[in-house]
C-alpha cells in the first residue's frame, strides 16, 4: 500500500517531535528533508503542467502570474496550496509545518 507523501511528512514530523535520541532525530530530519524535496518536485511538475495546459491559457489569457516563491524552500507555491508564515510571507503548508517543528526541536536541543 502506497502512503500519500503528505502523510509520510506528517508522520516524520511526529517522529522528529517525539524522539529525544540524537541519532533517531538526525534520521528523521533527513527523511523529512527527502520527503519535502519530493513534495517540492511534485509541486513543480504540477505548476509546469498547469502552465502548458491550453485550457488554462484560454481562461487566463496573458496572465503570466509573477511567481510566488515559498519563503522556506524557494520553490514556486501553487496558489491553492499557499500558506502564509508568521511574517505573512508565502510558504508551502508542509514547509511551514516542517520549519516550525525543526525550530522547536533546535531550540530544545541547544
Ligand atoms: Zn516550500
Amino acid at each position: 500500500m502506497r502512503r500519500r507523501l503528505e502523510d509520510q511528512i506528517r508522520e516524520t514530523c511526529g517522529q522528529v517531535v517525539a524522539t529525544s535520541d540524537p541519532a533517531e532525530l538526525a534520521t528523521a530530519i533527513k527523511e523529512l528533508r527527502r520527503a519535502l524535496r519530493e513534495h517540492t518536485q511534485r509541486m513543480r511538475k504540477l505548476i509546469v503542467a498547469k502552465r502548458i495546459s491550453p485550457e488554462r491559457r484560454r481562461t487566463m489569457p496573458d496572465m503570466s502570474q509573477p511567481g510566488i516563491l515559498c519563503s522556506i524552500c524557494d520553490m514556486p507555491v501553487v496558489l491553492e496550496l499557499c500558506k502564509a508564515d508568521e511574517e505573512g510571507r508565502p510558504a508551502h503548508e508542509l514547509c511551514y509545518m516542517a520549519k516550525l517543528i525543526l525550530e522547536k526541536n533546535l531550540s530544545h536541543s541547544v
